[in-house]
C-alpha cells in the first residue's frame, strides 16, 4: 500500500458521506474502544478504523452485534498486501465489494470477524 497517499484519502474523507444506517453507525461509535490494537495496526496502513467502506452485519444479539466482514478501500498496489491475522481478526483481500469510485490505484480489504456491543 501507499500509506501517505491512504492516509489523505481516510482525512478527506468525511464522516458525513459514510452510510448512516444503525449498523454502521454502531461500527463507528464502539470499534475503536473494543478494538484499539486491530485500529493501530490498521492505523500503520494509513486506515482510519472509524471510517469503513462497507459493514455487513448480523443481527443484534442480546446486546451484541457481529460484522461478519468490514471492508476498507486501501491507496496502492493489492500486490504489496499479504492475508494476516492479527488480534483474533483475519485481514484480507477482499474478493467482491461496491464500486470505489477511485480513480488512483487501490484495493479493498475485509477484515473479519468483528464483535461489539450493540449501543445505538
Ligand atoms: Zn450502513
Amino acid at each position: 500500500m501507499n500509506k501517505f497517499k491512504t492516509e489523505n484519502y481516510y482525512r478527506e474523507l468525511n464522516k458525513d458521506s459514510l452510510c448512516s444506517c444503525d449498523y454502521c453507525r454502531n461500527y463507528y461509535k464502539e470499534v475503536k474502544a473494543a478494538y484499539s490494537e486491530l485500529s493501530d495496526h490498521l492505523a500503520g496502513m494509513g486506515v482510519d478504523i472509524e471510517k469503513p467502506f462497507e459493514t455487513i452485519p448480523l443481527e443484534p444479539y442480546e446486546g451484541n452485534i457481529e460484522y461478519i466482514a468490514v471492508q476498507y478501500i486501501v491507496i496502492g498496489n493489492a500486490a504489496d498486501f499479504k492475508s494476516e491475522d492479527v488480534y483474533g481478526v483475519h485481514i484480507s483481500i477482499a474478493d467482491s465489494h461496491p464500486m470505489t469510485d477511485i480513480d488512483e490505484e487501490h484495493y479493498v480489504i475485509v477484515i473479519t470477524p468483528i464483535r461489539l456491543k450493540w449501543a445505538v
